[in-house]
C-alpha cells in the first residue's frame, strides 16, 4: 500500500514511507515561491531556474520571469511613440525628446509660415479658418462685423 507523504504530497509504498519522510522533512524543503518540495541542495538551482527575477530594462524593478513579458507591457517607463514624430523611445528619453521635437518648426502647408510642431494642429485650424474667411465669396460684410457666431445668415433683401 501507498501512503500520501504530507511533506512532498507523493505517493510512497508503506516499507518505506517512514524512511521516506524522514529524509523529505531532512533533505527537502518548500520553495517559497512555487510550493513544491524541492532538495534544499537544489533549491537554489530551482529558484534560478523557474523564479528567477529580471530586471525590467524601462524601470529597473525585479520581476519573474514569466511576469516580466507582461510588466513589460505595461510599464510605465515603456517605449511610447513621440507625440510629434512617431520615433519610439523610453519615457525618460521622451520626454526630453518631445520637448525638443514639439519646438521645431515646420512650414504650413497652407499658408507657407514656420509654425512649431506643437502648435502645428491648432495652426492648421486657425489657418484654414483664416483661407475660408479670405475666400472672395464671402468677403464683403465681414469686414466691420469681426466674429459673431453666425447662427443664420441674414440676408438684406435688396431692391
Ligand atoms: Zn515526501
Ligand atoms: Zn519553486
Ligand atoms: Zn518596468
Ligand atoms: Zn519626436
Ligand atoms: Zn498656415
Amino acid at each position: 500500500m501507498d501512503k500520501k507523504c504530507p511533506s512532498c504530497n507523493k505517493d510512497i509504498s508503506s516499507d518505506i514511507f517512514e524512511l521516506h519522510q524522514v529524509h523529505c522533512e531532512r533533505f527537502l524543503t518548500k520553495c517559497d515561491e512555487c510550493k513544491e518540495m524541492i532538495p534544499k541542495a537544489n533549491l537554489e538551482n530551482h529558484k534560478k531556474e523557474l523564479h528567477a527575477k529580471l530586471k525590467c530594462s524601462y524601470c529597473q524593478k525585479q520581476f519573474e520571469e514569466k511576469e516580466i513579458g507582461i510588466h513589460k507591457a505595461i510599464c510605465e517607463n515603456r517605449p511610447r511613440p513621440c507625440l510629434f514624430c512617431g520615433a519610439v523611445m523610453e519615457l525618460n528619453e521622451l520626454i526630453k525628446h518631445e520637448e525638443d521635437c514639439g519646438n521645431r518648426t515646420d512650414e504650413c502647408e497652407a499658408c507657407g509660415k514656420y509654425v512649431t510642431i506643437k502648435n502645428m494642429p491648432q495652426h492648421l485650424v486657425e489657418c484654414f479658418e483664416e483661407i475660408e474667411n479670405r475666400a472672395p465669396s464671402v468677403r464683403k460684410r465681414k469686414m466691420s462685423e469681426e466674429k459673431k457666431p453666425n447662427k443664420k445668415r441674414l440676408r438684406k433683401n435688396k431692391g
